[in-house]
């Protein structure tokens, strides 16, 4: 199939151009989109048929279930069943935003959807080209990231179009996004509500709005107990896999500054192509391999926003070895480290 590809300007566009995409969407067809987070891989929700697309184009596990994506907090009552306040409460302060709320589903979403589960995720996107799309098509876009499975999720239409040219019917290029990694995921059918994936909205930030929040055990680093199965089922797989192999380093910064550098003289003199994941405070301090920076440790919007592109450059430069140094756990840095550590299938050396 031939993709579409169609660039709209996300501060001034008119709604008529998003017509072609919207019609797309209603005759089952799947659209990548951008969002803030990250661009998403569209089709109609509530279409079983048109979900199951997304599953053949991303080559995407069928258990791993779908984000439905909404214009309206209306849309709760429709798709959701039993939705507690704290989802209100929730909706009223993050939304639209990268907040993903997991609730009891209604009849109405079918199990093509939620990957069997009983539940359904939703989150409305704070992106103007997405929220016209929803409001447009009529639909819950049920959209994952739109990459191939496996591969860092996309932050521009290019990434999208270098893993999905020809598989799907159109992407909307919107300009990179804003936050470069996806929603915080949240489970409100347990008791105390649960953070399943870790993100942009914090667990602190959750809490002054629904007081105690947990976080699921299975996606803890000190996690050793393998047979814990984390609750959002696509957190079990090794996501944003880089083709080489990616070690994390972690430590006094000067001390796995001079631990990669000693690596990375190695590896090049064995004839490896060494990738550095720096950041704008080292970068200068490496002397061997390709260096490339994720962002201001200083400030970790930037680190969030810039890592899974150094992630796909370095895949195009075809590395055999990628060294990153690590970051805070807390925070934002939750996230980012969430991210890295399944990009190296938790692969962590600490340098004394
Ligand atoms: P993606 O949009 O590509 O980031 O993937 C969606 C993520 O949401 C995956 O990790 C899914 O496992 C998770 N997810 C979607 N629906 C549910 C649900 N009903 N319960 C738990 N996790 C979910
Ligand atoms: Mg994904």
């Amino acid at each position: 199939m031939e993709t579409i590809l169609q660039h709209i300007d996300k501060h001034q566009f008119e709604r008529e151009e998003l017509g072609k995409a919207a019609m797309i969407l209603r005759e089952g067809g799947l659209v990548a989109f951008p969002t803030e987070t990250v661009y998403g891989l569209g089709a109609d929700g509530l279409q079983e048929e048109a979900a199951k697309k997304i599953y053949a184009a991303k080559g995407r596990p069928s258990d791993n279930p779908l984000i439905l994506h909404i214009a309206s907090t209306e849309a709760l009552k429709d798709i959701a069943v039993e939705v507690p306040e704290s989802a209100y409460q929730l909706a009223e302060k993050f939304w639209p935003g990268p907040l993903t709320m997991v609730l009891k589903k209604s009849e109405k979403v079918p199990y093509g959807t939620t990957g069997g589960l009983e539940t359904v995720a939703v989150r409305m996107p704070d992106h103007e080209i997405a929220l016209a799309l929803i409001e447009m098509s009529g639909a819950y876009i049920a959209a994952p990231s739109a990459n191939t499975s496996g591969r860092p999720s996309p932050t521009t239409a290019k990434h999208v179009m270098d893993d999905l040219d020809g598989k799907i019917d159109m992407v909307v290029d919107g300009g990179q996004v804003g936050i470069g990694i996806e929603s915080t995921i949240i489970d409100l059918t347990s008791d105390v509500p649960t953070i399943l994936r870790p993100g942009y909205v914090t667990k602190s930030m959750l809490e002054e709005v629904v007081g105690e929040v947990a976080l699921d055990a299975a996606i803890l680093k000190e996690n050793k107990d393998k047979n814990l199965k984390p609750k959002a089922p696509g957190m079990k797989y090794r996501h944003y896999a880089p083709k080489g192999d990616l070690t994390i380093f972690e430590g006094e910064m000067g001390h796995v500054v001079a631990r990669i550098n000693e690596l990375s003289k190695e590896q090049e003199a064995q004839g490896r192509r060494v990738g550095i994941i720096a950041t704008e405070e080292t970068k200068h301090q490496y002397e061997h391999g390709i260096v490339k920076t994720v962002g201001k440790r200083s400030q970790e919007t930037t680190v969030a926003h810039g890592l899974y592109g150094v992630l796909r450059d370095f895949d195009d430069l075809a590395v055999d070895v990628i060294y990153a140094e690590s970051f805070e756990e807390h925070e934002l840095g939750q996230a980012i480290m969430n991210r890295l550590l399944k990009a190296a299938g938790y692969h962590v050396e600490h340098v004394e």
